[in-house]
């Protein structure tokens, strides 16, 4: 019987054991384990109910590699699937390969102290995994994730050469509040406060933040203002997809969304600099982030559907080729049936595969790997049975989709 351990018991831990649970026979035992063990209870208690499933829980603090080492021990832990925060990467890495255990994350290191996220120090770990004869998948939510596969899909079956790829996230889901994040606010108000920055012709270029603006039509949702932002996934793919010559990520937000965030960051609210509040030192961002609303208590109030895709442009046989690749999620659909919203079901079920596929030994080789480094094809073919279902189509330039530059 395999054993699998999940560490972080938030809107996506939430996701991922549930679809663990539900996929039992691949993932055996399965502990959920995090730093505030009431909130792993809760998600058990619920699983036990909807799916008949028994999972074990447990406290831990990820910022320690010993005990970490001594949990990964404990529950003779055959793979550990990190869905805490970014800022644990590298200590829940250097468990696993102390330990010879695979390791599957969604989201690459970011250091606590600087707003800055980037691959190195985890690639930098891949002569630890191949040491220890251990495997660690990095990036397998949906974006970085399920984005770099339907790059890999499109670049396997309709291009000889992807020429151009611009990512699209569109949410438009409304849960109600005048401001709220859809996940970690703390990661999240970080990501889309910082500078923008596309690839294009081999080398990155910068923007200020939310500088470039387009209009996209998303199919099942209308047009939506996308902002171009910096996103982890185009750092492995252009070391990945070959002869690309520019990748942007695009993302959704509105009006409301916008004001309040220019808002928050001129009376320096988004800063991560300690300052001296009453004698005592805080972090604004982390307060802000007592004060907004839990990302997992949104699920029930959010309305409204996700689509996440890729449109990439290139030649197959000579011809000039657009392709574009989506998935749809209704936020309601995904609570009914893990209680979470879409944004936390589209990055928990492709960890759940990722590490479904690991353990089956379908992807699988010793050392640290992104998602588009293995065969799309398995991969995309369980996000049609686990609830992420595809579609794919062939536009006659990115224009159709597009209603202004
Ligand atoms: P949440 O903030 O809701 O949950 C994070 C969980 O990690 C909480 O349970 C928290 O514990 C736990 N945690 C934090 N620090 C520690 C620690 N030191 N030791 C043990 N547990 C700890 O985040 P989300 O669920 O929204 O996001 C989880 C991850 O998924 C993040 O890394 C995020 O960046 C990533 N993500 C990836 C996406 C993708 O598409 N690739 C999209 C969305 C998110 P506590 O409850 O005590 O605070």
């Amino acid at each position: 019987m395999r054993n699998t351990l999940i560490i972080g018991a938030g809107g996506v831990g939430n996701v991922v054991a549930f679809k663990c649970a539900m996929n039992k026979e691949s993932f055996g035992n399965i502990t959920l384990a995090s730093r505030t063990k009431s909130k792993c209870d809760t998600i058990a208690k619920n699983i036990k109910e909807k799916v008949g499933v028994d999972i074990a829980t447990a406290e831990v603090d990820a910022d320690s590699v010993e005990e970490l080492v001594e949990l990964i021990k404990q529950t003779d832990a055959d793979i550990v699937i990190n869905v805490a925060l970014p800022y644990q990467d590298l200590t829940i890495m250097d468990a696993c390969s102390q330990c010879g255990v695979d390791y599957l994350d969604t989201a690459n290191y970011e250091h606590p102290e600087t707003a800055k996220f980037e691959y190195k120090e985890q690639w930098a770990r891949d002569k630890d995994f191949k040491e220890a004869n251990a495997m660690a998948l990095l990036g397998s939510g949906f974006d970085p994730g399920v984005t770099n596969l339907f790059c890999a899909y499109a670049q396997k079956h309709y291009f000889d050469e992807i020429e151009t790829i611009d990512i699209l996230d569109c949410n438009a889901g409304d849960h109600g509040y005048p401001f709220a994040t859809n996940f970690n606010p703390e990661i999240n108000l970080r990501e889309v406060s910082a500078k923008g920055r596309y690839w294009e012709n081999g080398e990155w270029k910068e923007t200020e933040p939310m500088e470039i603006k387009q209009v996209w039509n998303y199919p099942e949702i209308g047009p939506k203002d996308s902002y171009l932002l910096y996103h982890e996934e185009m750092e492995s793919l252009v070391k990945h997809i070959k002869g690309l010559k520019r990748i942007r990520f695009f993302m959704t937000f509105g009006e409301s969304y916008l004001t309040h965030m220019r808002c928050l960051e001129n009376v320096g609210m988004l800063g991560i600099e300690p300052v001296e509040h009453n004698g005592e030192k805080i972090i604004p961002l982390e307060f802000l982030k007592t004060l907004l609303p839990d990302p997992a208590s949104l699920g029930p109030r959010t309305q409204g559907k996700t689509n996440i895709g890729i449109v990439a442009t290139g030649y197959k046989d000579g011809k000039k080729r657009t392709i574009y690749i989506y998935q749809v999620s209704d936020h309601q659909e995904c609570y009914k049936e893990v209680l979470s919203q879409a944004v936390s079901y589209t990055t928990g079920v492709p960890a759940m595969i990722g590490a479904k596929l690991m353990l089956e030994k379908i992807w699988w080789k010793a050392g640290v790997y992104n998602v588009e480094e293995f065969d799309p094809d398995p991969f995309m073919e369980e996000l049609n049975k686990q609830g992420l279902p595809w579609k794919i189509k062939e536009l006659s330039s990115p224009e159709e989709l597009r209603i202004d530059e």
